[in-house]
């Protein structure tokens, strides 16, 4: 299959490129550059083993998409591009509406336009608000709590009406939990800028000296430890779920919205300690008051997953942890060098050298 990839030099995007040329399908990127780096481009030739197409595009932009979905024949897309800072959607709800609704709706219409009608769908666990119980089915009531929440439950809500009243649309509706970790090559990663916003890359920067200290949001929540536990999935996992799931509707058709997660609850101190133990490295924190919007205890039945696509996350807490502080440990400071927005990308330049690279050339 040819698959566009919306979103495809983020954090999880670049993970789902290396999975899907894994599994012998061909890769198209594009990308506005708005929260990640051209650096990771020369990375994913390094791990695809060819250059990867990637064109600086805004997904807003109908013009450039039609153009795009003329010139090339694509079977299916996946839908990542999109922003997802909680805190930044409630300063500007407007600018999320924007790109994130209005972004799926002009690729929806170039898809249309061009009779390409099998999509996956980033979507989020957010989407469950507080949930009633845990572990969450997806069967589970639906209550979002803040703008970024209401962009994701919107797109499902759009893209669910649009399989039923068209039905040779076909979409995948992938509910993450939390994705954390990187790939064990060490060449990509997530790469946040400012001051990270989620508990693993805080953590990787306190451990590399970069921050003094982690705060930790509460410890009086009613959980084994008092502090917040989360369903954190390794970043490969969840990237190899969406190859199964594109498969899953290029077999049936079928539309489909599922769980990813381990299935398992971790807190914050449990982290903590497997990071501890990854990483060699003691990691100052303090226990702070909790985190407006923050719920105790959220994690996933993914049984859905494992009945309709034969998927299961199989990489557990350590390797997640063992994984991010080797990325952090060999990137610092991340990709480093960063595109300016309409700048068309070619991506054949040999990556910077760094120890992951050289262990990948050697074949380590
Ligand atoms: P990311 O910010 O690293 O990747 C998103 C990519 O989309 C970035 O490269 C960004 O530049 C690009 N982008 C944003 N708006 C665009 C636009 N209008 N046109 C073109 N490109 C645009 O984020 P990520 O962590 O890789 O998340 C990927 C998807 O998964 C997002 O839809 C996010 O909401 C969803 N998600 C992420 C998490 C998480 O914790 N990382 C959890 C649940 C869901
Ligand atoms: N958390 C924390 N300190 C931080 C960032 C996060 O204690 O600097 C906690 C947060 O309160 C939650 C867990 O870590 O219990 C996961 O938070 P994250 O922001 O990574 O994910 P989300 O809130 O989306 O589940």
């Amino acid at each position: 299959m040819h698959v566009l990839v919306t979103g495809g030099a983020g954090f999880i995007g670049a993970h789902a490129c290396v999975a899907l040329a894994a599994r012998g399908h061909r890769v198209s990127i594009v990308d506005n550059f708005a929260n990640s780096c051209r650096g990771v481009l020369p990375r994913l030739a390094l791990l695809t083993g060819s250059a990867v197409d990637c064109r600086c595009l805004d997904i807003r932009d109908r013009a450039a998409l039609a153009e795009l979905f003329a010139s090339t024949r694509f079977d299916a897309v996946i839908h990542f591009a999109a922003l997802k800072a909680v805190g930044e959607s409630c300063e500007r709800p407007l600018e999320y509406f924007d790109n994130n609704i209005c972004g799926t709706v002009s690729l929806l219409q170039a898809m249309s336009a061009a009779g390409v009608r099998r999509l996956v769908f980033s979507s989020s666990a957010t989407v469950y608000g507080t949930p009633e119980a845990v572990p969450v089915r997806e069967d589970a009531r639906l209550d979002v709590t803040n703008p970024y929440g209401r962009t994701k439950l919107v797109n499902e809500q759009l893209v669910d009406d649009l399989c039923r009243f068209d039905p040779a649309f076909a979409v995948a509706n992938l509910r993450y939990f939390n994705p954390v970790g990187a790939h064990p090559s060490g060449l990509i990663g997530e790469d946040p800028g400012g001051i990270p916003n989620n508990l693993m890359p805080y953590v990787c920067q306190v451990a590399a000296g970069r921050r003094a200290c982690l705060r930790v949001f509460g410890g009086d929540y009613p959980t084994i430890d008092g502090t917040g536990v989360r369903d954190y999935i390794h970043v490969v996992d969840l990237a190899r779920a969406h190859v199964d799931a594109l498969e899953y509707l290029m077999d049936t058709g079928r539309p489909l919205t599922v769980n990813l997660g381990t299935g398992r609850g971790i807190s914050v101190l449990e982290l903590l300690r497997a990071f501890e133990y990854a990483s060699g490295r003691q990691i100052p924190h303090e226990i702070v008051h909790r985190r407006p919007g923050d719920v105790a205890e959220v994690y996933a039945d993914p049984s859905l997953a494992a009945r309709v696509l034969g998927w299961k996350a199989e990489l557990g807490l350590d390797a997640m942890c063992r994984d991010a502080w080797h990325w952090q440990s060999l990137n610092p400071d991340g990709y480093l060098s960063r595109t300016r927005p309409g700048q068309r990308v070619a991506a054949s330049a040999r990556p910077p050298v760094t120890a992951g690279a050289d262990a990948v050339l050697r074949g380590g």
